[in-house]
């Protein structure tokens, strides 16, 4: 399938927009976090390696398969690449997948097993919760620098869990995705403030 220019533009972007955003927040310090949006049931446009996410432009992105191969073999795809086409092989509906590394993240993924998120009003951002009184687990994986075995756990993870709404990396970030960028985006915005309220009612 051939991907239109008009729907890569498109989606280049929203990425660039969430960079910039993402930025602003210091959720992306220097080169770190990356971006991916779904084209086709079997390529996805992801951020290349080594940009800072705050200044994003057209010739940061490359298209790959969902193995993570680069269509265009001269281009490198972003180090954690295996960690997008995860999620995108695992959840049909996913199309949009946004990786932060934020303080309140790597602070509290640092200092806890899981996260739960319990009775604030921004859970209903997440999938399938329509109330604030819900409770959500998030789960932390240790960091790892084979990306391939940490695909691997956390695949193994999704399937047992199919209700994970997000998860983090010990001391490194969050992994977030929706049908879109903009879902995504809303995710993480939303992950982040309650990651910020947690990190802040632990300092009382
Ligand atoms: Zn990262």
């Amino acid at each position: 399938m051939k991907e239109s220019a008009t729907q890569i533009a498109e989606y280049t972007q929203a990425m660039i927009e969430a960079g910039r955003l993402f930025h602003g927040h210091g959720w992306v310090p220097a080169t770190g976090g990356n971006f991916s949006a779904r084209l086709s049931p079997d390529r996805v446009l992801i951020t290349a390696s080594g940009w800072h996410k705050g200044e994003l432009s057209p010739e940061g992105f490359l298209i790959a398969d969902l193995d993570g191969k680069p269509l265009d073999s001269t281009r490198k795809a972003s180090y954690e690449t295996l960690l997008h086409m995860q999620i995108y092989r695992h959840d049909s509906s996913a199309g949009g997948v946004l990786h932060t590394h934020s303080i309140a993240n790597t602070v509290l993924s640092r200092r806890l097993p899981e996260i739960r998120l319990a009775g604030y009003e921004l859970l209903k951002l997440l999938p399938g919760i329509n109330t604030h009184d819900a409770e959500v687990t998030v789960p932390v994986f240790a960091n790892d620098q084979d990306i391939a075995r940490l695909a691997a756990q956390v695949d193994a993870h999704m399937k047992r869990h199919p209700e994970t709404p997000a998860y983090l990396i010990a001391g490194h970030g969050l992994y977030a995705w929706g049908v879109n960028v903009a879902q995504a985006r809303h995710r993480v915005e939303a992950l982040e403030f309650m990651f910020e309220c947690e990190l802040w009612s632990q300092k009382q």
